[in-house]
């Protein structure tokens, strides 16, 4: 699974002064999208070879080596892959690793002097870690979800139902086992609750929970979780536990989870739309978001998924831009290009304690790409 320590590894590789290729493949399923992956490979390893003629000639020889080893490995871009795949190369530094993606990807190749990997970085904050639990009439079944991957956490059994006595007067037993059926079924729903309490509690609990079954299971199991635990709640689905497979849990989690991520997503871009228009502390468009970024004055950036932007980063004060000068507007150092001004600005506003969030849905910013919401107004610093 995709995760952080195999990003930091990616990050730490020695690249011996030696330039990466990154190539990022979609596989979403589909023949006709499978049927066209060797042409989409071949037309973006073109522009590599056409990106690189400015580079020194080991440098140079070195990426027309990895180009040349991708183009006749076409089949290693398997279908049995995923969504998608992540491939860094380099030739010289003797560097070939490929990662599985949990998700659909924007293809691109890059060369740089380490691995790109902003796209691995958004598929990591965007993904929450679900806790999902199936509540059967006296067993649950908990599954971990994340990545697009669910995998089974623990199943817990209660007591079983004493077999009724049906003996004695008819109609007072019957509503004495009834009784005892609820107080067994409330007992179970605190059992699981207390449960699910505990592993949100446990290190590496879980960000959110969707809770399947039988609708009164699922009712009486949300019923009893501590208030700070229901909040985590955002959906259900109904399933028949005694015919469920992972399969079919995997399906509803996935369903449940994008709809909830969806409708996240559009709440805080229209949140932050509404504060850029009414002039308050956010700003859209590459150009104002690396001023307010240069500024420190980021708390969160918000970039919408597509493509790379070059630009430079000044090797004096670390100003990011996109004007392509060499030398620094501000400081009057020289500048160094970067193939993807979005990584730096991400870059700088976590090192400055900001948040970066990835929206994946198209929706008003895709046509912004990046915004940009303040810490402060930059407008009162400028004042004083
Ligand atoms: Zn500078």
């Amino acid at each position: 699974m995709l995760d952080q320590v195999s990003i930091d590894r990616l990050r730490r590789m020695d690249t011996r002064g030696f330039p990466v290729l990154s190539v990022y493949v979609n596989l979403q399923p589909g023949p006709e999208s499978l049927r066209s992956v060797p042409a989409r490979i071949k037309d973006l390893l073109a522009h590599i070879e056409e990106d690189s003629q400015a580079l020194p000639r080991d440098q140079r020889l070195s990426i027309r080596a990895d180009v040349a080893a991708l183009s006749n490995d076409i089949g290693r871009f398997g279908p049995d892959l995923g969504h998608g795949v992540a491939v860094f190369r380099s030739n010289g530094a003797a560097i070939d690793q490929q990662l599985v993606l949990p998700g659909p990807v924007r293809e691109r190749a890059i060369i740089d002097s380490g691995a790109y990997l902003r796209p691995l970085e958004a598929m990591i904050e965007h993904y929450p870690h679900y806790c999902v639990a199936v509540v059967g009439r006296r067993f649950a079944s908990i599954f971990r979800f994340a990545m697009d991957e669910l995998e089974t956490w623990e199943e817990m059994r209660d007591e079983e139902i004493r077999k009724a006595n049906y003996g004695g007067f008819a109609g007072y037993e019957e509503q004495r086992v009834r009784s005892r059926a609820d107080e067994v079924a409330s007992k179970h729903y605190r059992t699981v609750a207390g449960r699910l309490t505990e592993l949100k509690r446990s290190e590496g609990g879980f960000d959110l929970l969707i809770v399947g079954g039988p609708e009164a299971h699922v009712e009486g199991t949300i019923g009893a979780l501590p208030p700070d635990v229901a909040t985590l709640v955002v959906g259900t689905f109904s399933i028949d536990p005694g015919t469920m497979t992972p399969a079919t849990v995997l399906e509803h989690s996935r369903r449940v989870a994008a709809q909830w991520e969806g409708h996240q997503e559009k709440r805080i871009v229209a949140e932050l739309m509404d504060t850029a228009s009414a002039g308050g502390r956010a700003v859209l468009g590459l150009e104002e978001v690396s001023s307010v970024v240069n500024q420190r004055a980021v708390d969160t950036l918000f970039v919408q998924a597509g493509r790379a932007i070059p630009g430079s980063v000044c090797s004096g004060c670390g100003r990011v831009s996109t004007d392509g000068d060499p030398v620094c507007s501000v400081c009057g150092a020289p500048t160094r290009p970067v193939p993807d001004v979005i990584d730096r600005l991400s870059e700088s506003v976590r090192s400055t304690g900001g948040t970066v969030r990835h929206i994946l849905n198209p929706g008003p910013l895709s046509e912004f790409e990046v915004g940009a919401r303040l810490r402060y107004s930059t407008l009162m610093i400028d004042a004083t």
